[in-house]
């Protein structure tokens, strides 16, 4: 006989098969779980008593009476993600639907010291303040890094762009009352970038921003065993090439950095497209070039290991959707089994996807929890 009562597992598969589908209705949520009808109404009754969910209107009649629309509460919880890199901090406030509330991003340089980390636990604290986020709502801190992080220990076993100390995580978690985790930058970049395409087919992500990294999904991030899973930028692209800050030569990251490019205006990726566009400049045409043919032949090594979607992302893929075209020819050129390269797309989610991958955790453990 089935278990009418609200139970945690009920409640929580009803959660979920709403949060999941963006909307649901009584009527398919008991359809798809196999649950009747009177306990889908006892669970999503304790699910509204609680603030989780809400009737967001009715859905379209099909003959009968029009079942009531209900969609999750967005704001129920909230999450910061923090992204940390060598030149700069960002903050991003989210809520269960990944709906960035606000954000804060402000150059500084990144130093293993107090002042550093208090500096980091007061824009947390700001935004938190500024925007009233209830405690009791709130899920914790996600920090990404430029590094190799352990994610089940906190710890990071590398740190070669900028130099980490090993009591980050330690120092970090003591300026808090509330839970921090550390995460590698282009996997909660490219995790970030899973949930924004909606669909759970493998996937790889490049993260092109001033170091080159990136991340394997495959329904989840890909850590592989030493948590080094997806570090691309090592790849050897050209044997004895160009030096690369490992301390090898011929690295990805030698080749394809957004610094190869940014390097020519300052550091600023989007001055060097609008120079190359909108000024015509030919000498950056040249370099772009350049940046395209090495891009390829890592672009086309992917699909050869992953035979799945490869996602050009970071501050470079956000700048490539005019190229798009151009570089499929390029990479097309490379391939042994294809006669397109339609499988190279460029990232949908552009804004602080570091951040937001960093925050994801949260939600999604919320989400898996509940
Ligand atoms: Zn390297």
């Amino acid at each position: 006989m089935e278990d009418n009562r609200v139970t945690a597992r009920n409640v929580g598969d009803v959660y979920r098969h709403i949060y999941r589908n963006g909307t649901s209705s009584r009527q398919m949520i008991a359809a798809d779980l196999g649950i009747s009808l009177p306990t889908v109404t006892q669970n999503l009754n304790y699910l509204k008593d609680c603030g989780l969910i809400f009737n967001a209107g009715e859905f379209e009649s099909t003959g009968g009476r029009k079942a009531n629309m209900l969609s999750i509460m967005p704001d129920a919880r909230l999450a910061v993600g923090m992204d940390v890199t060598q030149t700069h901090v960002s903050v991003v406030l989210t809520d269960l639907k990944l709906n960035i509330l606000d954000s804060a991003k402000t150059h500084v340089l990144f130093r293993g010291a107090d002042d550093y980390y208090e500096m980091l636990a007061e824009h947390v604290e700001m935004i938190l303040a500024k925007n009233g986020v209830d405690p009791e709502r709130f899920l914790g801190v996600g920090i990404s890094l430029p590094a190799i992080v352990n994610e089940l220990e906190n710890t990071i076993s590398d740190s070669k762009v900028i130099d980490i100390p090993d009591d980050f995580y330690g120092q970090m978690q003591k300026k808090f009352p509330y839970p921090v985790r550390l995460f590698n930058d282009a996997n909660a970049a490219g995790w970030t970038e899973l949930q924004a395409r909606g669909k759970q087919q493998p996937m790889v992500y490049l993260s092109l921003s001033n170091s080159v990294g990136g991340a394997v999904l495959m329904n989840r991030v890909y850590t592989g065993r030493n948590w080094r899973g997806g570090e691309f930028g090592h790849m050897t692209i050209v044997p004895d090439g160009k030096a690369c800050y490992c301390g090898r030569h011929g690295c990805l990251n030698a080749y394809c950095s957004a610094r190869v490019l940014s390097d020519f205006t300052d550091g600023d990726i989007r001055q060097f497209f609008y120079e190359m566009k909108t000024n015509g400049n030919r000498g950056y045409r040249r370099v772009f070039d350049e940046y395209m043919q090495y891009l390829a032949r890592a672009v086309n090594n992917l699909r050869m290991c992953f035979d799945c979607d490869v996602v050009l992302g970071g501050m470079v893929g956000a700048c490539m959707e005019e190229y798009i075209g151009e570089f499929r020819d390029i990479v097309k050129e490379l391939a042994p089994f294809e006669s397109d390269a339609d499988y190279v797309k460029i990232c949908s989610f552009r804004t602080e996807p570091s951040a937001v991958g960093a925050a994801l955790y949260f939600v999604d453990d919320f989400v898996r929890q509940i």
